[in-house]
This record gives structure tokens, sequence and C-alpha cells, in this order.
């Protein structure tokens, strides 16, 4: 059992999937794995899911595999040289096509950035690092100044600013690549670059009811539509990586915390991503910033923190998890931490659900309850348990596989696969031994118990029982 109630996503990469490593990365805290396809072949994906049920299998702890796509991320073409130079005040020229680009030239295979290009236009490569002004643009060929001057090595990302593209949020690439995944036993699809939330609903009916869909917010127009795409989605992610590029790098924590506040009132999960423990890339600890990143995000109340590079291509991916457990941990441990839960009062549904999730806290507060055990089919009440942060630990219990691995990623809960009960009786009986096997409580502790009685039906949550452990 973790000694703590955020859970931990961690990017898998060259440097940490064989199977060795990605157990020993659950050991020391991943709750969830990311197979990011932007980088590597189908074939690795397809060993390292594999490789994470028998992890699961062995241990008996349901673990979240996130399948993240790589979405309409431009890319520029290739180089005659591999590389070019970009010099301050220089003016390029930019072209669309296939062929290779040189000194002063620039070749992509992006029509539709081609087309929306017009005076004013920024330009970032490679995660923001260069930067160039589009002085004009006849069509065939754009001119730009170079601002923010650099090495341009070939297949660097571009991003676009002060122009929307007419792009879907999936590209070819992504409908392969999103098929693929769903022949993969995975709980979550991640959607990069989500616009609107026409582009969640787009990806729903491939995915259907298959797997959960993460939407990443990385894009201003996803910031400006924000509750209706949340309302779309499954889960989200504040995917500071390419947001902090996209709008002005100041708004990123704004933005976070509003994503953040928004995803909780809604009961999804929500990830903050991208440059929490970035210096352990190469160093064995992090900056004090860092420390102080990662602490911000649970104390606003983030359901899961991701590794990026840290665990995908890092030289410490072991030490990046284990680092991040005691984070988290130390900042859970802080008495504010609670009270800023009990401070916020957020929006219920007039449901027997909402009215017992909303009562959980309160209990778990009077009676200083070890547990709440909440019976699901579906993982909806034990995520409106979640968004209730209560003080107490969560237990998920279901008969399905795939709504067990998917709560993994939810804020506190601890999800069990076990088959329903007979009936009342004998679901208390079974109560008192899962909370001291799996949660090492002991006889007398209070446990409160959710549950839809009759057992079996869906949609049915209307008990909350307060018992001792026996
Ligand atoms: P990425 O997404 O790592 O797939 O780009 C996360 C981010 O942009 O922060
Ligand atoms: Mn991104």
């Amino acid at each position: 059992m973790r000694n703590r109630f955020a859970k931990i996503l961690a990017t898998l990469g060259p440097a940490s999937r064989a199977p060795d490593t990605m157990r020993l990365l659950h050991d020391v805290g991943v709750d969830a794995f990311r197979l990011n396809f932007s980088h590597g072949s189908h074939e690795d994906h397809a060993a390292s899911v594999k490789a994470i049920r028998a992890i699961q299998a062995e241990t008996g702890n349901p673990i979240c595999i996130v399948a993240d796509m790589q979405g309409p991320k431009l890319r520029c073409g290739t180089f005659e040289d591999g590389s070019i130079e970009l010099r301050y005040g220089q003016t390029i020229e930019i072209r669309e096509g296939r062929e290779n680009g040189k000194d002063g030239l620039v070749v992509m295979p992006h029509p539709e950035l081609m087309n929306a290009m017009v005076e004013g236009t920024i330009l970032k490569f490679d995660d923001g690092k260069l930067q160039v002004t589009v002085l004009s643009n006849d069509g065939k060929t754009a001119k730009a100044r170079v601002d923010v001057p650099g090495q341009l090595s070939e297949r660097k990302g571009i991003n676009v600013i002060n122009a929307v593209l007419p792009m879907s949020a999936m590209t070819d690439k992504d409908r392969v690549d999103m098929a693929f995944a769903l022949t993969q036993d995975v709980d979550y699809i991640a959607l990069s670059f989500v616009q609107t939330s026409e582009d969640v609903r787009e990806a729903r009916e491939i995915i259907g009811d298959k797997a959960g869909i993460i939407v990443k917010i990385e894009k201003p127009s996803a910031v400006e539509d924000l509750d209706s795409i949340l309302i779309s989605a499954d889960a989200a992610m504040v995917a500071r990586g390419d947001l902090g590029v996209e709008l002005p790098l100041e708004e990123v924590p704004v933005v976070q915390r509003k994503i953040i506040r928004k995803c909780r009132a809604l009961g999804k999960p929500v990830i903050v991503a991208t440059h929490m423990l970035e210096s352990m890339i190469d160093a064995p600890t992090p900056t004090r910033a860092e420390a102080s990143d990662v602490a911000t995000a649970i104390y606003q109340g983030a359901d899961a923190v991701m590794l990026s590079a840290e665990t995908a291509v890092g030289r410490h991916p072991a030490t990046a998890v284990a680092i991040m457990d005691r984070i988290i941990s130390a900042a859970e441990k802080d008495p504010i931490f609670w009270e800023y839960f009990q401070s916020v009062q957020l929006p219920y549904d007039a449901t027997a659900e909402d009215a017992i999730s909303g009562a959980v806290q309160g209990i778990a507060t009077k009676l200083n309850a070890k547990a709440v055990l909440g019976y699901t089919l579906t993982g909806s009440t034990v995520q409106r348990i979640s968004r209730e942060r209560p003080p107490c630990r969560i237990v998920g219990l279901t008969p399905n596989m795939r709504t067990a691995s998917r709560l993994a990623l939810s804020w506190g809960v601890l999800p069990v696969v076990t088959e329903d009960p007979a009936d009342f009786d004998d679901m208390m009986g079974r109560v008192s031994g899962l909370a001291k096997e799996k949660l090492g409580l002991e006889s007398g502790d209070t446990v409160m118990i959710s549950a839809g009685v009759p057992f079996g039906r869906p949609g049915t949550t209307n008990t909350l029982n307060i018992s001792k452990v026996d």
C-alpha cells in the first residue's frame, strides 16, 4: 500500500522499458505508465503493455496504462546537413514540400501551416528554443526574421503563435496508433493538442467505451473552450511543455490552477505534466524549485503528477520516482493540505451518489474513520468520493478489471478486484478481511462502505454503512 493519496504517472522510454525496470518503478511508486506514441514502435508499446499487465498479475495491484497520441504536432522537414544555424536578424525562407532545407531555407511537409502564415505570425522551433516572425507570405514562399537564434535540427517541433490552423486533433498517424492502442488493453487514450470538444467527440466515435479519454490541454484555443472540453472528456492533463510555448509562460501557473479546480469540481482525474523533476534527467537530485513545483501541484489538488523524460530517457528513473513519492507524502502530511479541501464547496448533483460521497468527508473527520470502501461497477461512485478528497483511504471494489486499472489514476483510490458480494451480510463479512489485509487496519477501526443494494446493477448506489472492523 502506498503512503500517499496523489498518484504518479511515469512515461516509458529507452531508460525504463526493460521489464525489470518497470517492476522497480512500480515498486518505488509508479501507479500509471504512459506509452508515448510520439516515440517508439508498436512492438515496443505492445511489449510494455504485456510487461505491465504481468507486473499487475504478480503483485495484485491494478496499474493504469495511458496511450498518448502524438496529435497534430507540426515538425520541420529534413536538412541537407541534418541541421542549420538560424542567425539573429537573418531573413530565412519557409516553403512547403518534402525536399531538404539548407542554410536560410526551412522546408516542411505542412500545407495547412503554409496557408495560415501571415505577417506577424510567430513560429517557435524545438519546444520554443528558437523563434522567427513571418514578414510576408505569397502562398509559395514565406519570409521570416530570426528573433531567437540557434541551431535548428531536422524534424524538430514547430509551434505556431497568433494563427489558428484548420487541423483536426487527429492525424492519420493518430488513427493508426489509436486503432492499435485499442487492441492493447490500455485504460486511457490521451489526445494531444485538443482544440474543441468536437475533437473529443471525433475521438470518442473511434474509442467508444474501450478506453477513457484524457484531453491534453496545451493550446490557447483549448484554454478558451475549457469547460466544454473537460465536460466531454474523462480526464485531463495540464500539458505544460507545449502550453508554455503556445501561451505566454506566465500564464502556465494560472491555467494550471484553473484546470485543476475545474477537473476536481467535475470529479475527473487531472494530471500535471512536464518539467516536474526535469533536472533529474541528468542529476541525482532535483532542484529546490522542482520539489516545490511538485508539492504545489499536490496542494492544488492534482490527482496525479507525471514524469516525462526523467523516466523515459533520464539517468535516474527510479530515483526520480522515489523522490516524487517523498515530495507528495510530505505535502500530504501538512494539515493545511486537508484544510484547503474542506474549505472548497463543490457543486453537486441531486443524486444519492453525490449525497453519499459528500457525507463521506464529514464522517471521516467526525468519527476518525480510517477508510471508505466503495463497491462500483463503472468506477463512478468511487470517483465522486475521490473528488471530495476525504481524509481517509478510498478502496474501489469492483469485479471489473478495466474499472480497477482505470481507478489507479484517481486521487486516493486503491482499486481492488473482487466479485460482488451475494448480499449485505456477505459484504460486511468480506470488508473486515479486506481492511486488514489491504489497508493494515485493526479490529475496532471505523470504516465506511458504500454500495448499491441489490448488487450487480450500475448506477444504483443507495447505501452508506458505518461499521467497525471485526
Ligand atoms: P508531450 O505532452 O510530452 O507529449 O508533448 C506533454 C506536454 O506537452 O507537456
Ligand atoms: Mn505536448
